[in-house]
């Protein structure tokens, strides 16, 4: 089953991988990281691998596995 992982010490929490999302998959922690930002968690329940969110991230925070 396809999977991301989140590097979420390098997300700056700017949502776009939030919106781009096709399977709401994503979404903003309630914890803060070392940049004392909430930055996205994976919800990991129906990824399809699509790759939008790796594509989008500025910071290549998120590496897409299928
Ligand atoms: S690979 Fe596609 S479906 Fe999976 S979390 Fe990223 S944007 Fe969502
Ligand atoms: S696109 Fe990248 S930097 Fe922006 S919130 Fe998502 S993981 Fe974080």
């Amino acid at each position: 089953m396809a999977h991301i992982k989140i590097k979420r010490d390098k997300c700056k929490g700017c949502m776009l991988c939030i919106k781009v999302c096709p399977k709401g998959q994503l979404k903003e922690d309630s914890v803060l990281n070392k940049k004392g930002i909430k930055p996205v968690v994976f919800l990991g329940q129906d990824c399809t691998g699509c790759t939008f969110c790796g594509v989008i991230c500025p910071d290549t925070a998120i590496e897409v596995y299928k």
